[in-house]
């Protein structure tokens, strides 16, 4: 049924189009059963108000729980569920996915029912009604849950990470997003081995859009974010979108340097002239510490982004798919997948 003229509109104007929905899920056995659930919801009202078909996407992240079974006996209508070879990071699952879409929108969602039908339709509505759009992101609303010193370090690593950039990574949104055809297309184009898709999407541009939602509460299972991998993800995205870091190091590093050498000229002046003998050891300890921490902190990030460097100079493939199952992979049938762009 639709009840608003504008749907009424949207629904013949979209008729025949593909809505593509990836979920890329690791252990997400307890959340199956209620996804699916929500999978059907979801499909139906995407038909009824925008006339759009549905097609899911689900991305098996490594799991090793039995949540593939789940999927595949509760899911219906279209769908078709990647397995990739091992746990390769959700950024990297959405890279699958998208490899896999062929839709004209694209839709990406957790499997843990936290982002929610309601804020979904409305992210659907606002790109297809504005065809100037070609991204619809959600933002968190607060992060009042969060301790103060996580917010203030959230805070910095986006300020730190915005430096001098052309574009701007939108603090407190994740990978909620409804996107166009082409932006697809464009994402899929970013082989980064290292993936940090909030600075990806960012990096991509068109116009995007942003609503606020509250994230509902994790239905069932638990979180695959710790502290220390939340850490190793914003090194990440330092290491492949920010040079400001190096930056500030060396411009720290220079500052020490120059004060080193100013108070080498205090000491000889003093001696020359008024004839203090310089007590050595307090002076030259402090000297030590400070130039030998500032080398090895300095260091350590270089290293950080060689590493980076290292891993894209392999030419791994991103990932490797192991299988391919559901009613929507009869046409296509995939072994093993390999980055389709070409490189140099
Ligand atoms: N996920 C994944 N691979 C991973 C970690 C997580 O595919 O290595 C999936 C997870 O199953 C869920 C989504 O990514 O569908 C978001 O993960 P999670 O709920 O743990 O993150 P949070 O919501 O706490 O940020
Ligand atoms: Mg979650």
């Amino acid at each position: 049924m639709t009840k608003v003229m504008g749907f009424k509109r949207l629904a013949v104007a979209n008729k025949a189009k593909q809505l593509d929905v990836i979920v890329p899920f690791l252990n997400e056995a307890e959340s199956a059963i209620h996804f699916a659930r929500m999978a059907v919801e979801l499909a139906d009202a995407v038909r009824e108000r925008f006339g759009l078909t549905t097609r899911f996407i689900l991305v098996d992240d490594g799991s090793t729980d039995n949540s593939v079974a789940l999927f595949e006996t509760h899911m219906n209508g279209d769908w078709k569920l990647l397995s990739l070879s091992r746990n390769f990071g959700k950024e990297t699952a959405i890279l699958a996915g998208l490899d896999h879409s062929e839709g004209d929108y694209v839709l990406l969602m957790d499997a843990d029912l936290q982002h929610t039908t309601d804020v979904a339709l409305d992210m659907i509505s606002r790109i297809l009604k504005d065809p100037e759009l070609d991204m619809v992101y959600a933002v968190r609303a607060n992060r009042e849950d969060d301790r103060l010193l996580t917010r203030w370090f959230a805070g910095t690593f986006y300020k730190i990470m915005n430096m001098g950039q052309r574009y701007e990574i939108p603090e407190n949104a994740g990978d909620f997003r409804v996107m166009t055809k082409r932006f697809a297309a464009a994402m899929r184009q970013l082989r980064d081995r290292k993936r940090f898709n909030k600075g990806l999407y960012a990096w991509t541009g068109f116009r995007q859009e942003r609503i606020e939602y509250m994230p509902a509460a994790r239905k069932a299972g638990a979180t695959k974010w710790s502290k220390r991998k939340l850490i190793a993800f914003s090194v990440e995205g330092f290491t492949s979108f920010s040079v400001v870091p190096l930056r500030i190091l060396s411009v720290f590093g220079a500052f020490v340097a120059i004060l080193g050498f100013l108070y080498g000229i205090k000491i000889i002046l003093e001696v020359l002239f008024s004839g203090v003998a310089v007590p050595g050891y307090p002076s030259l300890m402090v000297a030590v510490l400070v130039i030998g921490g500032l080398n090895l902190a300095l260091v350590g990030l270089v290293g950080e982004y060689v590493w980076a460097a290292l891993s894209e100079a392999k030419h791994r493939p991103i990932y490797i798919l192991k299988s391919v199952s559901g009613p929507a992979v009869q046409q296509t049938a995939v072994s093993q997948e390999m980055p389709r762009t070409t490189e140099a």
